[in-house]
């Protein structure tokens, strides 16, 4: 197996764009900019196969920002519709109908909607066949495009449509976020990461590693989103970089299931860091701070760490 080099600086990233501006995506759309680094480093040959979600606006006939071709499915499927591709590029190779030099890397690119609930038996399916293809899960925790509705990604205390905060339910969110990392990893595949917009060096590295596997290849990247996250749009890298120093945003790979962190904080910030400017966690700290909510983030986010630390002789 052949490993490319990893590149340690931004200066790095190759300037050929295959995303190209002008999309009708909000501004400061943390996914948006992640997909951008995400086809620099997939490159030009690639097919995207996208259930339904925010990034189905991006590609309506006749226009596209991709240089890549594109198919849309419905949310339960994308992982289904990208078995149909791998098996008819697969077939017309073996017929001698395409070269192998035009083969298409086979790229399913979701929401968390589709990841973490609707799609999900697909994407079990497809672990489970060792289906030859990435997935990207572009998860801004919850169902952005259809006015952000609670969604199995959704994190403990964030308001959202349908988990508002208020007078009867103070806490908003009251269930803890699905761990998809852990799902995914359950199914023994070769490469799993976890990816971030504001660390783009670490991003691109995880994609290059994750090209020497055969079988399937997935990604979950925090994805901040202005309208749901109630955020300034200038400042989602910012809001992606915190959630990292925080430690609520783990970076980390699983290859065969051995998982290593890649980007560990020197030293943690609080959570509230993090918390306080979103309007989504706003109820938290007005009328009046909700303080053990807050002790229980910081806690949960402890205790996560700590079991690294130990599992990986890592130092906070
Ligand atoms: S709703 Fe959020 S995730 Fe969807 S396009 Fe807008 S910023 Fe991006």
């Amino acid at each position: 197996m052949f490993e490319m080099p990893p590149i340690k600086s931004i200066k790095e990233l190759t300037v050929e764009e295959n995303l190209f501006p002008g999309t009708p995506a909000c501004a400061g759309c943390g996914g948006l900019l992640t997909l951008r680094h995400c086809l620099k480093a997939l490159g030009e040959k690639t097919v995207i196969v996208n259930a339904a979600g925010c990034f189905t606006l991006l590609s309506i006939y006749p226009f596209t920002p991709f240089k890549n071709s594109w198919l849309y499915t419905a949310m339960a499927c994308a992982p289904a519709g990208a078995q149909g591709v791998r098996d008819a590029l697969d077939i017309l190779m073996r017929k001698g109908r395409l070269s192998t030099e035009e083969d298409l890397k086979v790229v399913v690119l979701t929401g968390d909607g589709a990841a973490y609930d609707i799609g999900l038996a697909s994407t079990s399916g497809a672990l489970h066949r060792n289906l030859d293809f990435y997935y990207i899960c572009s998860d801004n925790e919850a169902y952005g495009n259809t006015g952000f509705q609670w969604s199995g990604a959704t994190p403990f205390a964030s308001k959202t449509g349908t988990t508002p905060a208020g007078r009867i339910n103070q806490t908003g969110t009251v269930l803890l976020k699905k761990n998809l990392f852990e799902i995914w990893r359950s199914h023994n595949p070769p490469y799993i990461a976890t990816t971030s917009p504001a660390h783009p060096v670490d991003l691109v590295n995880k994609f290059k590693k994750a090209e020497q596997y055969k079988g399937p290849k997935l990604f979950i990247n925090l994805s901040p989103c202005p309208p749901g996250w109630s955020t300034d749009p200038s400042h989602s890298a910012r809001f992606a970089k915190l959630a990292v120093d925080t430690g609520i945003w783990a970076l980390k790979e699983a290859i065969y299931g051995d998982v290593k962190h890649t980007i560990v904080p020197r030293k943690f910030k609080p959570v509230e860091d993090y918390l306080n400017e979103q309007g989504r966690f706003a109820h938290l700290f007005k009328p009046a701070r909700q303080e053990e909510i807050l002790r229980n983030i910081q806690e949960k986010v402890n205790q996560y760490w700590n079991e690294v630390q130990s599992r990986e002789s890592i130092k906070k």
